[in-house]
C-alpha cells in the first residue's frame, strides 16, 4: 500500500514539473506564469522588452516558490534588485545595453526592439520556451528566464544541424527541424542557437539580411511553395526579356507593394494562333516573386507534378499564359 505522503509527494512533483515545463493542456487552461501575472506583465505587443523584463522575474520567482528549488529568499532579493532604478540593474538591460551607442543607453534599443515587434512583417516563430523573433533589424531568442539578442548587420548565420521527426498528426510529411547558430561579430554577443522547422526555412531567408551558410550540408526540405517559386524564377530567368519603351514608368508591384514591378506577360510560347496561351496587353505590374507565387496558387495542390507544364490566367486581364511567356524586364 502507497502511504498518503508517498502519493502527496508524487502529485506534488507532477504539478511542479507541470509548472515549470508547461504541457499544452496546461497552457491552455491558462496555468502558465505568464497567464496568471498576466496583468503585472502588460502586453507584450505594447512593450515588448518591459513585458520580458517582468516575465522573466516572474518567472523565477514562481518558480522559487516551489520547494523543488527552495529559494524564494534569494529570487525574491534577486528581483527586487533588478527591478530598482527601472529595471537598470536586470540582466536584460545588460544584454541590450551592448548593442547601445555611446551616448543612448539600453532604453534606446529597447524601444527600437518594442516597435519593431509591433509590425505586422517580423518573422516568429517557435514554442514558448524557446520563441525565435527575427525584425528589420533584430534577431531575437526568447527563453524561460533569459532573451538572446543579436543585431542582424553583426551576424552571420549557419546551418549546424538537422533533425527528422516522423508523422505527426497534422501532416502527412516528416518534419524537419534545423538548428540554426547566430553568431556575431561583436565580442559581447554570445551565439546561441535558434530552432526552426525546414518549411519556415524559406520565411526566414527573407527577412534575414545576411546569408545563412550551411556547414553541415544539411539537405533542407523547404515548403512545396518555396521549392516552387525557386525553379519558377530560375525558368523565367533563361526566358528572353522585355525592355519598357523609354517613356514609361514602372510602378510598385501591386501584389506587394514593396518592388518595382518587373514582369511582362509575352506569348512566347508558340505562334500567336496557335495553343492555349493568348497574348496579355496588360502594362506591367508584378514582381517576379508575386507572379510566382500567383503561378502557384492557381495549381492543383494534390498534383505538383503538372505545376510547370500548366497555364494559368493573368491575374488582371484573365489571358491564359505559362512559364514560357514570364518576361522580366530589363
Ligand atoms: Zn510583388
Ligand atoms: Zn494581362
Ligand atoms: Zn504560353
Amino acid at each position: 500500500m502507497e502511504s498518503p505522503a508517498v502519493t502527496f509527494t508524487l502529485a506534488y512533483l507532477v504539478f511542479a514539473v507541470c509548472f515549470v515545463f508547461p504541457p499544452d493542456e496546461v497552457r491552455s487552461a491558462g496555468l502558465t506564469v505568464q497567464s496568471l501575472l498576466a496583468a503585472w506583465l502588460g502586453s507584450e505587443d505594447a512593450a515588448f522588452v518591459q513585458y520580458h523584463l517582468r516575465r522573466s522575474t516572474g518567472t523565477l520567482l514562481a518558480h522559487s516558490l516551489l520547494p523543488l528549488v527552495l529559494f524564494p529568499a534569494v529570487t525574491s532579493a534577486l528581483a527586487y534588485y533588478w527591478s530598482r532604478k527601472g529595471w537598470n540593474n536586470h540582466p536584460l538591460a545588460r544584454t541590450l545595453a551592448v548593442h547601445a551607442l555611446p551616448q543612448s543607453g539600453w532604453r534606446a534599443v529597447a524601444s527600437s526592439i518594442n516597435t519593431e515587434f509591433r509590425r505586422i512583417d517580423k518573422f516568429a516563430t517557435g514554442a514558448p520556451g524557446a520563441r525565435v523573433i527575427v525584425t528589420d533589424t533584430w534577431v531575437i531568442k526568447v527563453t524561460t528566464y533569459c532573451l538572446h539578442v543579436a543585431q542582424q548587420q553583426d551576424i552571420h548565420l549557419t546551418v549546424t544541424d538537422s533533425r527528422q521527426h516522423e508523422l505527426t498528426p497534422d501532416s502527412n510529411m516528416p518534419v524537419q527541424f534545423l538548428t540554426i547558430r547566430v553568431a556575431s561579430i561583436n565580442p559581447y554577443v554570445k551565439a546561441f542557437d535558434i530552432r526552426l522547422n525546414s518549411t519556415e526555412y524559406g520565411e526566414l531567408r527573407e527577412k534575414l539580411r545576411a546569408p545563412i551558410s550551411n556547414a553541415a550540408n544539411v539537405v533542407i526540405h523547404q515548403s512545396l511553395s518555396d521549392l516552387f517559386l525557386e525553379t519558377f524564377t530560375s525558368l523565367v530567368e533563361i526566358n528572353q526579356t522585355y525592355s519598357v519603351p523609354s517613356t514609361q514608368e514602372l510602378e510598385p508591384c501591386i501584389g506587394c507593394m514593396q518592388t518595382i514591378a518587373n514582369i511582362k506577360l509575352i506569348k512566347n510560347c508558340q505562334e500567336p494562333n496557335e495553343g492555349e496561351c493568348q497574348q496579355c496587353y496588360c502594362r506591367p505590374m508584378w514582381c517576379l516573386t508575386c507572379m510566382g507565387k500567383w503561378f502557384a496558387s492557381r495549381q492543383d495542390q494534390q498534383h505538383p507534378e503538372t505545376w510547370l507544364s500548366s497555364q494559368v490566367p493573368c491575374p488582371t486581364c484573365r489571358a491564359k499564359f505559362c512559364i514560357l511567356d514570364v518576361c522580366i524586364i530589363r
